[in-house]
Formats: C-alpha cells, sequence, structure tokens
C-alpha cells in the first residue's frame, strides 16, 4: 500500500513518501513478524500477531491518503483520526497539532491510523485498541507498530 498527501505541506508529502518506502520494505515486515500476539486483537484462532498484520499491509487494497484538517475547537487534543463511515481511505490530520510537533511524533500519529484503516480492511481479523484513551494501550496494534516504525525507520 502506498501513502498520499492531500494537503499542501512539504512536510506532510516528506512524511507520505517516507511511510510509502516503510510500508513496502522488507525490513519493516521483518521487525513486524518478531511481535507476538497484539492486545485487543482477535481473530477466528485467538490473537493477532505480527505476521498477521503484516500480511493484512501486503495485501491490503486501499491506499492511504492523509489530510490536514483544522478542528473547530483551537486547542482539540485529538492529534489525528480514522472514520470509515466518512472516508475508507482517509486518515484525518489534526493542522494546529501537525504543525507544532516534530516529524517523528507526526509520523507517529499518520502510522497509528493506518493500522486503523488496514483493521478496517480486514473482515478477517480486528487490532485495534479500544476506547481512545492510550492508557495501557502500548502492546496493541496500533501503538505498537507506530512505535516500531518511528523507532527503527525515522
Ligand atoms: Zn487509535
Amino acid at each position: 500500500m502506498q501513502v498520499y498527501p492531500l494537503s499542501k505541506s512539504k512536510k506532510l508529502n516528506n512524511l507520505c513518501r517516507d511511510l510509502s518506502r516503510v510500508l513496502n520494505s522488507n525490513s519493516f515486515f521483518e521487525e513486524l513478524s518478531k511481535f507476538d500476539g497484539f492486545e485487543y486483537s482477535s481473530d477466528s484462532d485467538g490473537v493477532v500477531d505480527g505476521n498477521e498484520v503484516a500480511d493484512a499491509i501486503k495485501y491490503c487494497t486501499i491506499d492511504a491518503r492523509v489530510i490536514l484538517y483544522r478542528p473547530w475547537w483551537r486547542w482539540s487534543k485529538v492529534n489525528g483520526y480514522f472514520n470509515a463511515s466518512k472516508a475508507i481511505d482517509r486518515i484525518y490530520i489534526n493542522k494546529y497539532s501537525f504543525d507544532k510537533r516534530d516529524y517523528r511524533s507526526c509520523a507517529n500519529t499518520i502510522m497509528h491510523e493506518i493500522i486503523h484503516l488496514v483493521d478496517h480492511w480486514d473482515k478477517e481479523r480486528s487490532f485495534s485498541h479500544g476506547s481512545n484513551s492510550p492508557i495501557g494501550k502500548a502492546e496493541s496494534a496500533p501503538w505498537k507498530i507506530a512505535k516500531l516504525v518511528v523507532d527503527k525507520f525515522f
């Protein structure tokens, strides 16, 4: 899968380019396959592991499109979201916090939302993180894989 920017921003362009590169690299899939079952995940035979998420990413037929938006409340704490009922290929990123945060932090947010997109696309498995509180979610697929990507590839 590829990641494309829908808003004009050099930083966003670069992030989409770099994330596309990671999402199509063998070294990423190798690292990902080392993870045992993710918390908050499930499929027909138990939990979902890194190999299964790697397969989902490889076979995902949807390319991610990232758009910067201005939340109606200027100080919204939301950094980004994916909402399948709005669009199955869109990742919405809060422009105000995007402009303030560093490159790696923004890469983390976009990668997190990409996992939600792939999770939604994959009807056989579920690998999200329940409620939106980040507390105790480090071992869920979105948090753990986004951290891997930033730690190893950014
Ligand atoms: Zn999330």
